[in-house]
């Protein structure tokens, strides 16, 4: 990865404060923001202490998950209690539903980040399990972030740790964005591609056990979201390695698992790693079947998701890709993998952080036929090319 500047443009969240007593920050503008207007904090048992002075909070049990069901009992106490804004008073399951909320509801929300676990704070999609699917919706950017370094550095170390697997997993977003450009053309957007670079090279480059580290991720998680923001998707810090945390949070192959995301993300990452080397080794083809998005294929594993993951896939993201075309770049992409790290090398770096490295840890079998699984269906939990999807097409 390449050094460089930070990129600045203007961000629709302003103010964006990471600091020491930012808590103070938000009760302030708050204030001078909507004036009397009150705020419907929504938060969970483990971050309601943390909660802003308002009259109102709504708090879920610290197991809560990001279903649309969750998001209509905010819907109801919006519509009972008329807040002039929300406040996501947590980490990203919290903030995944106040975003969703907010965006039915058409109202300002304000992110306030209890723990630097995930880089969807300032996003502009909000993930949501809906039906029993994965599901990445289009919705609203927080109005402004506060993150207090008093709190969030004192949440457990497996949160951060939590975030850091997180942030390794974009070297696969970043090479699976470029992989994408060679495969089908799809254009880079070369600002937003050096913001989420710098964004992890801020934090691979600084000391692990510096006082400031914690601060180091919670900055390249925002950053991370705000290349999101910027691009109006998550093309910039999602590839295959999030899409195995997809599958595995659909429960299609697996029983559920209580694993945090960034900690999937992290796992995913090494998974996707070795992969990608071995096609480098072995070589890259396109070899897909007229089956690869039948019925007979998809029920087995996807039961009652099989209409969703087909309309996932509609239009087919493979048109116009032949299999000349991919023998003709494919020493392009062989080129591209070997700037990717190590696997060695970003599994030490979990280790030292603390982060799990595998699948047992997860939670999740650690057999060569769960390994195949995963890597042969993830692709299909979204329409977005990937090498992964390409190389699994057959
Ligand atoms: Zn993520």
């Amino acid at each position: 990865m390449r050094k460089g500047m930070i990129i600045i443009k203007k961000a629709y969240t302003d103010p964006i404060i990471i600091r020491p007593g930012a808590a103070a920050d938000m009760t302030d503008w708050l204030a001078s923001r909507f004036g009397d207007g009150a705020g419907l904090v929504v938060c969970d048992t483990n971050t309601y202490r943390h909660a802003p002075p308002s009259p109102d909070k709504l708090v879920f049990g610290s197991d809560v998950t990001a279903t649309d069901i969750r998001a209509g009992e905010i819907a109801t106490a919006i519509s009972e209690r008329r807040p002039a804004y929300l406040v996501a008073c947590g980490a990203g399951t919290v903030h995944d539903l106040t975003r969703y909320a907010a965006n039915e509801a058409g109202l300002p929300f304000i992110s306030f980040p209890t723990a630097a676990s995930v880089d969807g704070f300032v996003s502009n999609v909000a993930a949501m399990t809906v039906d029993g699917r994965k599901v990445t919706y289009p919705s609203t950017a927080p109005a402004a972030l506060f993150a207090d370094a008093d709190i969030y550095g004192a949440a457990p170390a497996a949160l951060t740790a939590s975030g850091v697997g997180d942030i390794v997993g974009k070297y696969i977003s970043l090479f699976d964005w470029k992989a994408a450009h060679i495969i089908t053309g799809e254009p880079i957007d070369a600002d937003i591609y050096a913001l989420e670079e710098d964004a992890v090279m801020r934090v691979m480059e600084s000391d692990i056990k510096s006082a400031d580290y914690t601060e180091k991720v919670m900055e390249c998680l925002v950053m991370s979201g705000m290349a999101i923001q910027y691009m109006g998707n998550s093309r910039p810090a999602s590839g295959a390695e999030h899409h195995l945390s997809h599958l595995w949070e659909m429960h299609c192959i697996n029983p559920p698992t209580d694993a945090l995301h960034g900690e999937k993300v992290g796992v995913s990452t090494l998974l996707v790693l070795e992969e990608y080397k071995r096609l480098a080794r072995e070589g890259i083809e396109y070899r897909r079947t007229g089956g690869y998005f039948s019925h007979s294929r998809l029920n087995p594993v996807f039961g009652e998701l099989t209409e969703g993951i087909i309309s996932e896939n509609t239009p087919d993201p493979f048109d116009g890709i032949t299999a000349g075309h991919i023998a003709a770049v494919q020493a392009s992409l062989v080129g591209l993998i070997g700037t990717l790290p190590d696997t060695c090398y970003i599994r030490d770096y979990l280790r030292s952080c603390g982060a799990k490295t595998t699948l047992t840890e997860i939670g999740l079998p650690d057999t060569g036929e769960f390994i195949n699984m995963s890597l042969r269906y993830a692709p299909y939990v979204r329409r977005r090319m990937t090498l992964l999807k390409l190389s699994a097409a057959r």
